[in-house]
């Protein structure tokens, strides 16, 4: 990453303007959340995600399109590992598929273990659904983040926060109680058996949702001392109300993986300065899944 600060402009900047984005924290009922006003990330929490305009635009992963200087580092002949030019860490990286291929979750479960697990005990993996905040719906991707530097990543090993709905052949599953959204943890040593259980949740989920889609989703995925841990937050909505707004009351939130987990970004200096407890609450409450949802899927598996 240093070598890339050098020689690749556009992250250097990148980088000089999050020394300068400002995070005040906001404590909501039961849990708090931290809100960074961050200017450099308005191409992607604005970004227009309809087809026709995802068809007709560049595609930013694309290895023909990188600029230059970015530079990034194969991984299993795959993947490419590159910093993130708008970072919302300290270190922040995005993990893009070396092909064209649609962001898509059952196919790349595997690949999300691993990358954690070589990636641990720092850093934590993350996915956006291609409707639930990915900015490159059409382009396989994941972004990494230094380990805990999301809030729920600390609340979700708070016991006297969890509620167990699962345990069975060494996978284990828990909600968060009181949480305001729904976080559903799933916790697992054995590879193998994490992997059959992910591919029926997701099998359970579509059916529960009476789809062939992919379920809404974001996940946050973490390796330490042997035991992977997958946060998941079932989403119903891409982005609020609020968001398509016209005028004043219109507020740029785009959640994804790291605002429902608890760090929310605004590109906007008067949308940070009216972030407060009640609309932080409404935004969860409205675009994720209430948490009856887990215990429906949990159902269909049995
Ligand atoms: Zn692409």
């Amino acid at each position: 990453m240093e070598q890339q600060k050098l020689h690749w402009p556009q992250l250097t900047e990148g980088y000089a303007a999050l020394e300068s984005t400002r995070v005040r924290e906001i404590a909501c009922s039961n849990y708090s959340v931290s809100v960074q006003f961050n200017p450099k990330r308005i191409s992607s929490t604005g970004a227009d995600l309809d087809v026709k305009t995802i068809q007709e635009r560049k595609c930013f992963l694309c290895l023909e399109n990188l600029p230059e200087p970015q530079k990034g580092i194969l991984y299993r002949d795959e993947f490419l590992l590159l910093c993130n030019p708008a970072p919302i860490f300290p270190r922040h990286f995005t993990f893009s598929s070396i092909y064209h291929i649609p962001q898509e979750l059952e196919s790349s479960l595997s690949v999300l273990l691993d990358l954690t697990k070589d990636l641990s005990p720092d850093y934590t993996v993350f996915y956006n659904g291609p409707k639930s905040g990915a900015s490159a719906p059409d382009h396989l991707h994941f972004q990494v983040s230094p380990r805990r530097a999301i809030p729920i990543e600390c609340d979700a090993v708070d016991m006297r926060r969890r509620k167990r709905l699962y345990y069975q052949d060494h996978v284990a599953g828990c909600v968060l109680m009181d949480y305001g959204r729904t976080a559903f943890i799933v916790e697992s040593t054995d590879r193998l058996r994490l992997l059959k259980f992910l591919e029926n949740i997701l099998e359970a989920w579509k059916n529960v949702l009476g789809t062939s889609e992919e379920p809404k989703v974001n996940i946050l995925c973490s390796y330490q001392e042997d035991l992977w841990r997958l946060i998941m937050l079932p989403r119903r909505k891409h982005r609020p109300d609020v968001y398509f707004l016209k005028g004043d009351g219109r507020v740029l939130i785009s959640p994804a993986a790291v605002d429902i987990g608890g760090f929310v970004v605004t590109p906007l200096e008067k949308d940070f300065l009216r972030m407060d407890a009640k609309l932080i609450e409404s935004i969860f409450v409205e675009v994720t899944e209430p948490p009856e949802l887990i215990e429906k899927i949990l159902e269909k598996l049995q």
